[in-house]
């Protein structure tokens, strides 16, 4: 049974409600969401930026005091100013790996110049030799205010060295080497010596980055926030090669980066976060946010069409509500001005033969029948609208039934004219039915085939078992219906737009109530038609009495 609460209106909000207002809420919070996103997102790439700056700068500090540390203590072990100091300078050489060359330079002894005699074979570290003692002139032009320069470093405290970077060639690559230049200790009254080393390029690349950037990964990095995710690593400036990174770097161009002072000039440190980027993180946030704004909007858009073809129906019903009224005014007001004239007629008492004022009775009758169905159609059609129209079943004998209705119609059916056929077959099984609902399904479809049927005026009523059910065929020679119209005539207040119906009486609602009735009976009803040849409407009931019962107060 329908329940009262479930109406169109009820029916409209809940659409109205599922199908925009639910997608636009959403759009809408998903958009606030998004932007809040996007603001979101630049702060923490901004944040992020920071933090990989901050913890760069702080990389090239430990880089620096690292290497600054490795330059004193070589720098303390430098030979005191005298003649010849090649052995020395090589005892430091085997001394500290990190060494390549070392020099040294006064004016007493010009300048010396050891290499490691171990890489004396490879062609490649010989070029090098060549070209950093060819470098090594200019200590003898800048001695003086070299030395001036020096002295006054260590007295602000600092440590007076110079650093210059070197790219050496090792096959057709370059590595990075850095050359420290500084003044040689000295004890008062010496006179002062310029001494340096260069520091060795594949222990800078192969043990000394490698380490230090694990080192500052593994302790001092990994403790500020927003870097914990991320990868160190350090390469020459213009190529994107790293030259040492930490063990974890994941390859690809690092997305903050510090150019290196002191120490090793020349070199960039660069930082990223692995397995990521912030742009990779900033493209899959995009492409998310374009599904769900995709997805919500398509679901906008569905919702406008159904709520689009709600109220198109919606406003198609209340025209054929519009047209019902005044469809039942006019049925309403024809048999009424009727029973009226021959009442009046009769109430006068002109007519003087028995035949004519039979007629007329005849004529009050029919048209009074006419009323009450007309009415109890109304009636069961506000019930069924209201939930309330209940059935009364009981067993009967739908042959008897059947013939019975009919009976009462047959005057009326031969008066307009109609060839009648009536078949009903015999040992038809007894049936659980609302006798009043069958009787007037039935009545509507004889009063159809009645009403439209123009030439041919034929009515065929047959009832008969078939598969299980018990079937009742109204059929007529009539105008016909055309088969897109076949499943709308069961709608309510629908009517065909043809004018030959437009010119018939009619309410729209006795299909629509001969489909209810069938259906609280667990029967279906179809029709079959042809325009022009007429119309067979079928009405079949189940025979299995249980499932009737059971169809029955499901519906109820
Ligand atoms: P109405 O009061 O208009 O007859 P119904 O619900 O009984 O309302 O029928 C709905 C429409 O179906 C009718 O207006 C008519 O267009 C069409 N129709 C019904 N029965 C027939 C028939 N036997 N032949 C042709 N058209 C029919």
């Amino acid at each position: 049974m329908k329940k009262r609460w479930w109406n169109e209106r009820t029916r409209m909000l809940l659409t109205l409600e599922l199908a925009v207002v639910l997608p636009a809420a959403a759009l809408i919070v998903a958009s606030v969401l998004h932007l809040e996103n996007i603001h979101r997102d630049h702060a923490i790439e901004a944040l992020m930026q920071r933090d990989f700056t901050e913890a760069l700068v702080i990389s090239e500090k430990h880089i620096n005091e690292k290497a600054y540390g490795m330059v004193k203590q070589v720098r303390q072990d430098f030979p005191q100013p005298q003649e010849a100091c090649s052995d020395e300078l090589d005892a430091l050489l085997k001394k500290y790996p990190y060494v390549a060359h070392a020099f040294y330079y006064s004016p007493q002894t010009g300048v010396i110049f050891r290499s490691r005699e171990a890489r004396m074979d490879d062609s490649d570290f010989r070029a090098e030799v060549d070209e950093l003692q060819h470098m090594m002139v200019w200590m003898k032009m800048e001695y003086e205010p070299t030395v001036k320069k020096f002295r006054s470093m260590e007295e602000g405290g600092k440590l007076p060295a110079y650093f210059e970077q070197y790219k050496v060639r090792r096959g057709d690559k370059y590595l990075y080497e850095s050359v420290v230049y500084f003044v040689v200790p000295q004890k008062p009254g010496q006179e002062p010596a310029l001494g340096g080393f260069a520091f060795d390029a594949e222990y800078l690349r192969g043990q000394f980055f490698p380490q230090v950037l694990n080192t500052l990964m593994a302790h001092n990095l990994s403790e500020e926030k927003g870097t914990s995710h991320a990868g160190v690593m350090v390469h020459l400036k213009g190529d994107y090669e790293p030259l040492a990174a930490c063990t974890d770097w994941d390859g690809g161009k690092p997305e903050v980066e510090h150019i290196m002072e002191g120490a090793f000039p020349g070199l960039v440190l660069g930082m990223k976060l692995r397995g990521t980027t912030l742009a990779a993180m900033g493209q899959h946030f995009v492409r998310t946010s374009f599904l769900i704004l995709g997805g919500l909007s398509l679901l906008l858009a569905c919702g406008i069409l159904i709520t689009y073809r709600n109220v198109n129906r919606e406003m198609a019903l209340a025209r054929l509500k519009s047209d019902f009224v005044s469809n039942v005014s006019h049925e309403l007001r024809t048999p009424l001005s009727l029973i009226r004239l021959y009442a009046e007629t009769l109430e006068l008492g002109r007519l003087t033969s028995q035949e004519k004022r039979e007629e007329y009775y005849r004529i009050i009758r029919k048209e009074s029948e006419r009323l009450t169905s007309l009415i109890n159609n109304i009636l069961d059609f506000s019930r069924i609208e209201a939930g309330r129209k209940e059935y009364e079943f009981r067993e009967t004998d739908i042959a008897e039934l059947v013939r019975n209705t009919l009976e009462s119609y047959r005057y009326q059916i031969e008066q307009h004219g109609f060839t009648f056929e009536e078949k009903i077959s015999e040992n038809l099984p007894p049936m659980r039915v609302d006798r009043e609902a069958i009787a007037r399904s039935l009545l509507n479809l004889v009063n159809n085939a009645l009403k439209y049927s123009q030439r041919e005026k034929y009515l065929g009523v047959h009832l008969y078992r078939e598969n299980g059910s018990v079937k009742l065929e109204v059929v007529d020679h009539g105008i016909g219906i055309s088969r897109p119209e076949q499943h709308k005539i069961f709608e309510k207040f629908y009517r065909v737009g043809d004018p030959l119906v437009h010119n018939t009486k009619g309410s729209g609602l006795g299909l629509s109530l001969v489909r209810h009735i069938v259906e609280a009976h667990g029967g279906e009803v179809s029709v079959d038609s042809v325009p022009g040849q007429g119309s067979k409407f079928v009405i079949a009931l189940p025979v299995n009495v249980a499932a009737n019962e059971a169809k029955a107060v499901a519906v109820q």
